[in-house]
């Protein structure tokens, strides 16, 4: 074997299980969007779907990975991306409509200057999100009137998922996440989230992967939320230290137990009485040996040790 084979081998080895790995992260995503779709029937026979494209790496997969599913699903879709250019400073116009013309989707970009409203409203240093994005969602529910789009898409990832759910519990005292699927507030479309079992790591890979012409999302001067920076860190930080237990806290969004939770209009305990069934499978399923989940069907009290 000679110098030049010695070191081309194992670059070619390297190429090789990064394709491997790229294709594994395309399946991934596919499988986790497609999944999502399903639990939630998100996209029916006939839909017209607009996709909110921002220029971020979540939009550009979310727009990716529904074509793809798109070529291979049994029924008939049709996708829209659309882009609203909201005016703010060195906002780069061409680069989305070089890039969708490019990959062949149909696309349309709205032009309007929230920005200045934005800028003329809230006083500086203040925080401008709530009102930008009011006003970026009434426009997107005109735009998706219009377009004749009865699903809006975004492409939220389940870290934003969690991220949001724990800003509503810590400070707005609420039990309540970004669902996967839900009426606008028009009530005219249904808004839906297929990203929504993706984590944020696999996107921010897929965008490296898929060198997506990614526009920064800072270009309005906005202040990055601190509190949802602190959340970022608290997941990141569990991640880290506690593998899995993300993945758990997210599975809990979807497994629900309104008994044994305190909200009285989710709950009837105010008529709740003893009916003389035993449930093998109620209270005690959390507690430590030796009262351990007992086979359905059997119920056993175990004496106290002392
Ligand atoms: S970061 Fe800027 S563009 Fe994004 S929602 Fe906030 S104010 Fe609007």
């Amino acid at each position: 074997m000679n110098g030049a084979a010695a070191v081309m081998e194992p670059n070619t080895r390297d190429m090789e299980k990064t394709a491997h790995e790229n294709n594994k992260l395309h399946k991934r995503l596919c499988r986790l969007v497609g999944q999502a779709i399903g639990d939630f029937n998100m996209i029916e026979d006939g839909d017209k779907v607009m996709v909110c494209l921002s220029g971020g790496k979540d939009s550009y997969a979310l727009l990716d990975i529904l074509m793809t599913l798109r070529e291979r699903a049994p029924i008939h879709f049709d996708i829209i991306a659309v882009n609203l250019d909201q005016k703010q400073p060195n906002f780069p116009a061409d680069i989305l409509p070089a890039y969708l013309t490019k990959l062949g989707v149909a696309f349309h970009i709205e032009n309007q200057d929230t920005y200045s409203i934005v800028k003329r409203l809230i006083p500086e240093g203040k925080t401008t999100c709530s009102l930008c994005s009011r006003l970026r969602r009434g426009i997107l529910y005109r735009v998706a009137d219009e377009l004749g789009c009865n699903k809006i898409a975004l492409g939220h990832h389940r870290d934003d998922i969690l991220e949001t759910f724990f800003l509503n519990m810590f400070f707005g005292g609420k039990l309540k996440g970004m669902p996967a699927k839900l009426q606008s507030d028009d009530g005219k479309h249904i808004v839906i989230r297929p990203m929504a079992y993706v984590k944020e790591a696999d996107s921010t890979r897929y965008a490296e992967v898929k060198q997506f012409p990614i526009i920064p999302c800072d270009l309005c001067g906005s202040q990055e939320n601190l509190q949802r920076k602190q959340i970022k860190g608290l997941m990141r930080e569990w991640e880290k230290k506690y593998p899995g237990r993300v993945e758990s806290i997210f599975s809990s969004l979807s497994t629900v137990v309104p008994s044994h939770l305190m909200d009285p209009a989710m709950f009837g305990f105010k008529d709740l009485k003893a009916d003389g069934v035993a449930s093998p499978l109620g209270d005690i399923a959390f507690d430590d040996e030796p009262c351990s989940t007992p086979a359905p069907g059997v119920f056993s009290i175990q004496p106290a040790a002392d």
